[in-house]
């Protein structure tokens, strides 16, 4: 009858149905104490299972980024409650005293937790002292509370590590300065925390170039300057007169429509004209000399290896190439008239371009991104900023010569932002609890694929999810109500 667990649940409930008014005083007491050691039970298994999630990253399934935040959005747990569990659980199989009297039922979580404070910090400063600190605290553990214990473990602490041996205060500074010709100074000490965490964000860049000039030094600026531009682009910081272009992306329009892996299919097309649907393009007014091309069709034609398609749009057809702006800030996405395999067989003048370009100046189909400081961005990179972007397009004629370009559009316009802002508040993802202010608005159906910048197709994510949707086959649907989200199994993670 019933799993093991339904047991369990089943024999809790025939306890609760207890008449407590026929107990004896004494009965009532011991009641107390019987719920209190099955609480203990309870606590114990939670931790260690928790333990066990988290050396496994099972929260990935749910594609949470860390245990933490696991909690917090599917247990709503506070912060500091989650916290606690994770941190006592990572340190239970190093606290085998502890570990074993919790499991008995004969701690609270809290003392457990305690312990878990001073392994922290006894392993920071030695790790050979660690099983002397939970000799020394364990046999206080059974006769004290938690507060109480805390002051022992404090004192064991200062016993075991002298105050001279505990690792110092991080120096943290930062110093600011202009120096000469506009140059900046910038001086300090980092944190070990905010180092390793500003060394991982150069470390996961994409690597230069083989014929990027740059220095490392150089290149590690130019990382900070793109951090400190996607921040001020957020749209959440004061700004000064609206939104600044900051990163800049050409890119070919072919790696706009479609997705690496070709996990996202192209929504038919039915009209020309699908983009003026959004209004967005309409906005723009001045496109360029000529004229407004159903995007589309200039995407087939290019990318068309048939040279026998229908006839190119009126500016292909003068040699011309078409470009596109896309970016968190804009980007710029650059096709080109021709190249090889997709002209007529008999077209040689076509087969000059991509072996010398490709991650030349003028990205290729399937080349990727490239910022304006020659960073190549890989093609999910391209579609996760364009999700958020303003865009336009550039004409390109013979030698890649730009022949106009059109004015800037915003995909998600300022005040749609803030809508969604205040329809989603926060990363729209199932549990996941970050603010608005670490999210980007991502299109549902890509805005190249002829998904319409407009509230049933936006929903805010933020960077870790707009990764998992972009990078690894996690797949959205959305009514402009309910959100659901499947696994790259197919699966759905059921919603809150
Ligand atoms: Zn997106
Ligand atoms: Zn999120």
């Amino acid at each position: 009858m019933g799993s093991k667990f339904e047991r369990a649940v089943a024999a809790l409930r025939e306890l609760a149905e207890d008449d407590l008014g026929g107990f004896p005083d004494a009965g009532q007491l011991d009641r107390v104490r019987e719920w209190q050691h099955l609480q203990h039970l309870v606590d114990a298994n939670l931790a260690t299972t928790i333990g066990a999630v988290h050396r496994r990253g099972a929260v990935g399934h749910d594609g949470a980024p860390t245990t933490k935040s696991w909690l917090q959005g599917r247990l709503k747990l506070t912060s500091t409650e989650a916290g606690k569990f994770v941190d006592t659980a990572r340190a239970l199989p190093e606290l085998p005293r502890f570990a074993e009297a919790l499991t008995a039922g004969r701690l609270p979580l809290a003392h457990a937790a305690v312990a878990a404070w001073l392994y922290r910090k006894v392993n920071a400063v030695d790790p050979g002292l660690v099983a002397r600190a939970e000799e020394m605290l364990f046999p206080h553990a059974e006769k004290l509370n938690s507060a109480e214990l805390r002051q022992v473990a404090k004192r064991i602490l200062e016993h075991l590590v002298p105050e001279k041996d505990h690792p110092p205060e991080p120096e943290r500074s930062v110093f600011l300065a202009q120096t000469y010709d506009d140059i900046w100074d910038l001086k300090g000490s980092l944190s070990p925390e905010f180092g390793a965490m500003l060394q991982t964000y150069f470390t996961s860049m994409p690597k230069p170039d083989p014929d990027d000039t740059r220095s490392a030094a150089e290149r590690r600026h130019d990382l900070m300057a793109e951090l400190v531009r996607r921040i001020l682009d957020s749209g959440e910081l004061p700004t000064n007169g609206g939104e600044q272009p900051h990163l800049t992306v050409l890119v070919h329009v072919d790696d706009l429509r479609h997705t690496p892996s070709g996990r996202t299919v192209l929504r038919s097309r039915d009209t020309a004209g699908s983009w003026d649907s959004t209004g967005d393009w309409d906005s723009t007014g001045d496109w360029d000399s000529t004229g407004d091309w159903d995007w589309d069709i200039v995407a087939d034609w290019l990318t068309d290896p048939d040279p026998d398609l229908a006839p190119a749009p009126e500016p292909m057809a003068a040699g011309a190439a078409a470009g596109m702006a896309a970016g968190n800030t804009p980007g710029t996405v650059q096709p080109r008239a021709s190249w090889p395999g997709h002209r007529g067989a008999g077209d040689d003048s076509a087969t000059d371009f991509a072996p010398t370009l490709r991650f030349g100046r003028i990205p290729g189909p399937g080349d990727g991104g490239r910022t304006d400081y020659g960073n190549h961005l890989p093609l999910a990179a391209v579609h996760r900023i364009s999700c958020d972007a303003a865009v336009n397009r550039i004409v390109l004629g013979p030698g890649d010569v730009p022949l106009s370009a059109g004015r800037r559009a915003r995909v998600v316009p300022p005040t749609m932002r803030r809508a969604l802002v205040i329809r989603d508040g926060g990363c729209r993802f199932h549990y996941c609890t970050r603010p608005a202010q670490w999210t980007q608005a991502h299109h549902v159906v890509h805005w190249s694929h002829g998904g319409l910048t407009d509230m049933s197709n936006l929903v805010l994510l933020c960077d870790f999810h707009h990764h998992r949707v972009h990078d690894e086959g996690w797949t959205l649907e959305f009514d402009g109500r309910e959100l659901t989200i499947r696994r790259p199994d197919g699966t759905t993670l059921d919603p809150p």
